[in-house]
């Protein structure tokens, strides 16, 4: 079929839970530009690319055009923000367009960040900045292209409209897609409103949309909690092998289908270190990468408060329930970090490489090695050249002791290389490219999209991609 010059937009979440649905209207942009938009994912949606980008479509994507049958909405939740909770967040800036339908035959929710205030927005301009768009264009793609699963980013749109922050800066919408927006989050907010009809309803929707699995069990609400704890432990798991740091990990930032949400203060390490800390506003390190599975367990026990009332008619046993439940998110983390790091060595499954691993990072942390390129350095080592692998270590002792360990275990460098990505957004090029971008070049971001999207296949030309930031671009700050 041929792709379609409008967009077919379902209302299931806003029929479903009309109680955490406010109907709302983007507030128009003046003067609507088209940044950067997702050809392949447009695609997939068998949305056609020349009607998006002009006129209608275009103004689709800021939503000034709401196609027949669509009804947008803000989205209620509430949530733990740097551990303190708050009963009424929902989508300050953002609106749910509503559902369309991917290829694989599931539904994707269409939303827009930065089209204007909502009753939600509290002190917020409901706006956002084509920088910080940009940026969660370029990371949320680089993740997908990862392997990682996150929300994907559909297009960005300059607005027209200047947005003040430090500084005047141009606005912008962008249009993202997701399994859902439903975070632990929206299960708390359901929680707090004290209906239990509301909250069970919840539940359900979110079984029927990411764990129909969970639908056939006996106590079906324990097994979405149990799906739940299971997508969001692989998940860090995948963070953690790749040195993303998510930076906001509140409660409304984390998922329910267990993609990536939210890429605000977000970062990828450079050299390794279980401290980093990139946010400007993480003053204490909670968010700091080597916590990060601490607090998606944290977060985790949040929604199983949340979904206490489901869990049983007894609470003491609906709390034993989920003591439970919650106690597999360790088992499930360890395997899927032991299996991704022998995967990042190069080791045959049943390896037990947990102190080599250990002394690894041990190593890598001593030695402020860069945490990306030091496994494709490995890479070369694994076929005979160590040396790539040695010359970024002071302790040459250390390495050269960790290596002969290594090697003993026979290293398969093909797995390595298909695990091992190149190219990652490095801080200092997407720093480098939101920048130019901003004054109007896109080029530096068409170069750096280029490389992340295909991020395990070295090419000749993107050297400068794949090296880590130069001496003089000194200590990193993200601000969402
Ligand atoms: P975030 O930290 O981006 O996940 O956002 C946390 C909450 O603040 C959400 O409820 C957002 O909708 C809201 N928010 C963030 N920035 C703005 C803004 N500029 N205007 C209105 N609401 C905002
Ligand atoms: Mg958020
Ligand atoms: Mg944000």
């Amino acid at each position: 079929t041929a792709p379609a010059s409008t967009a077919t937009l379902g209302d299931q979440f806003a029929r479903a839970l009309p109680e955490m649905a406010m109907a709302w209207q983007a507030e128009e942009a003046p003067e609507p530009r088209l940044l950067v938009l997702n050809e392949r994912l447009a695609g997939e949606f068998g949305l056609d690319v020349d009607w998006l980008r002009e006129g209608e479509g275009l103004r689709l994507l800021v939503g000034g055009h709401v196609p027949e049958g669509a009804a947008p909405v803000a989205q209620a939740y509430a949530g733990h923000q740097f551990g303190n909770y708050s009963p009424r967040l929902g989508d300050g800036r953002a609106l749910l367009l509503g559902e369309l339908v991917h290829a694989d035959g599931g539904l994707r929710d269409l939303h827009l960040k930065g089209s204007g205030r909502t009753p939600f927005a509290r002190g917020g301009d409901g706006l956002a900045a084509v920088g910080p768009m940009l940026r969660e264009y370029v990371v949320s793609e680089a993740m997908h292209a990862l392997g990682i699963p996150t929300t994907r980013s559909l297009a960005v749109v300059a607005t027209g409209r200047p947005v003040r922050r430090e500084t005047v800066l141009p606005g912008a919408v962008l249009a993202r897609t997701a399994s859902s927006h439903l975070r632990v989050g929206s299960f708390q907010y359901a929680r707090a409103t004290d209906d239990v009809d509301l909250l069970r309803r919840l539940a359900d929707h979110a079984i029927d949309r990411h764990h129909p699995a969970a639908a056939g069990a006996e106590g079906r609400h324990l097994a979405l909690f149990e799906a739940v704890v299971a997508a969001q432990a692989a998940l860090v798991a995948r963070w953690m092998l790749v040195g993303f740091v998510h930076g906001v990990m509140n409660t409304d930032n984390m998922t329910i289908s267990g993609e990536t949400i939210d890429y605000g203060p977000c970062a990828f390490l450079d050299a390794f270190d279980p401290a980093t800390v990139y946010s400007s506003i993480d003053h204490g390190g909670r968010y700091a990468f080597g916590n990060q599975p601490a607090v998606a367990q944290w977060n985790l026990a949040r929604l199983a408060e949340a979904l206490l009332p489901l869990l049983s008619d007894d609470q003491e046993q609906g709390v034993e329930l989920a003591v439970e439940a919650l106690g597999a998110f360790r088992e499930h983390f360890e395997s899927a970090w032991s299996a991704g790091m022998r995967a990042k060595l190069g080791l045959p499954d049943g390896v037990d490489a947990a102190a080599l691993v250990d002394d690894l990072l041990t190593l890598l942390r001593e030695n402020h090695v860069d945490h990306t390129s030091f496994y494709r350095r490995l890479g070369s080592a694994a076929r005979g050249d160590a040396e790539p692998a040695r010359e970024v270590f002071l302790d040459l002792a250390g390495i050269d002791g960790w290596l002969a360990r290594w090697r003993a275990l026979g290293p398969d460098a093909a797995v390595m290389d298909r695990v091992n990505p190149v190219y990652i957004p490095r801080n200092h090029l997407v720093e480098e490219a939101l920048a130019a971008a901003t004054d109007g070049d896109q080029g530096p971001l068409d170069r750096l999209l280029e490389a992340v999207t295909a991020p395990y296949d070295e090419r000749p030309g993107l050297e400068r991609y794949a090296a880590p930031a130069p001496e003089d671009f000194g200590a990193y700050r993200t601000f969402c």
